[in-house]
């Protein structure tokens, strides 16, 4: 018989992010920011003077001491990788044997479920509330009643913009002490709820953090994750020794050396995110059958339209050149420029 691919592969699709040309595109989540010239041509000037016959430093340390001095973290207890996205692929094979426990809540990232499966982790979705948040005391009970090796959710949520307080997600930590739990924090620089300081305080808790969102480097693939020394160690050692190319090592060194201007690019999506949560929000109290949202403690809004409604309004915005991301009867869309945003809301009006 020939070769046949096995049945977990075999009917996968490659993921497929909208393509071709639009005049703005909103739906990734990414910073609108551009880094600016200065940092770049610092970048590009460290870039060039790197040895690029020679492997990258395994653990990366000068990102390490960036991103721990940024965030006044230990530098011992980053792990970096390519991407948080490669840290999830390994957390979900090192940190799991063969069919043990993974719990993730519903709605929330994905990918957690994507790369679980491949693990062949034993993946559970809580879901939660129809109005988006988590019923913490049920969730601790699903997750010890399962006996879940791993519980991953992203705080603030992607897609749905709500977070869960600091306060909680440390009495769910404590109150889960045979289960990993790993607090995606990608879009914490918009929300003030990090539990980063505490990784030491447990055994059992980690914190992802991306360079992808507000730090602006999408393109340059940069994730870092947080945990106790004991974690961090296991987790250096199960991940393949040059993971992160020396390339990006020398990006990322290089926008923590700028911190404030880490600060401003925040801030300035902040107030992007402010002003399109009110003007959508405005436009949601004059059709409140037409459209309904909650605050967001992200950097992008998560609108909820009646049946079909989303599909709809998601087409007609393509037409004019300008991609949201369409999931089932939601549209997230992204804060962008203030003309960017100007644009959506003028579509947004004209089709509900
Ligand atoms: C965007 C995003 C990431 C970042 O992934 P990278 O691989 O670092 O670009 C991780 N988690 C969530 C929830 C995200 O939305």
């Amino acid at each position: 018989m020939a070769y046949q691919l096995n049945e977990k592969i075999r009917d996968l699709v490659p993921y497929e992010p909208i393509s071709g040309e639009y005049r703005i595109r909103l739906d990734a989540n990414e910073s609108f920011l551009e880094i600016p010239g200065y940092v770049k041509e610092d970048m590009l000037a460290r870039i060039a003077k790197l040895h690029l016959n020679r492997y990258p430093d395994p653990l990366a340390s000068g990102v390490c001491e960036g991103f721990g001095k940024y965030f006044g973290v230990s530098p011992d207890l980053l792990t970096v990788g390519n991407g948080s996205d490669e840290l999830l692929t390994l957390l979900t094979q090192v940190m799991m044997m063969k069919g043990e426990t993974l719990v993730t809540t519903t709605p929330d990232f994905s990918m957690y479920g994507c790369y679980g499966y491949l693990a062949e982790n034993h993946c559970l979705a809580f879901p939660k509330r129809s109005d988006y948040t988590v019923d913490v005391d049920a969730l601790i009970a699903f997750v010890n009643q399962k006996k879940a090796r791993m519980l991953i959710f992203s705080n603030p949520c992607n897609p749905t913009g709500v977070g869960l307080l600091r306060e909680e997600v440390l009495r769910l930590v404590e109150d889960v002490p045979e289960c990993l739990v790993v607090a995606d924090e990608a879009y914490m620089e918009f929300w003030d709820q990090s539990v980063m300081d505490c990784v030491e305080q447990y055994d059992n808790l980690m914190v992802l953090k991306t360079c992808s969102k507000s730090f602006r480097m999408a393109g340059v693939r940069c994730g870092i994750a947080v945990a106790n020394r004991r974690i961090t160690n296991a987790l250096r050692a199960a991940k393949s020794p040059y993971n992160v190319n020396s390339m990006t090592q020398a990006a990322a060194e290089t926008l923590f050396d700028y911190p404030r201007d880490l600060d401003s690019a925040t801030a300035k999506v902040i107030a992007s995110r402010d002003e399109l949560y009110a003007s959508v929000k405005a436009l949601a109290d004059q059709y409140p059958d037409k459209l309904s949202l909650l605050p967001t403690a992200a950097n992008f809004v998560y609108i909820q339209m009646p049946d079909g409604e989303a599909k709809r309004v998601f087409e007609a915005m393509k037409e004019e050149g300008v991609v949201v991301r369409l999931m089932g009867d939601h549209l997230r869309i992204t804060c962008g420029t203030e003309q960017e945003n100007a644009e959506v809301l003028r579509l947004l009006e004209a089709n509900v």
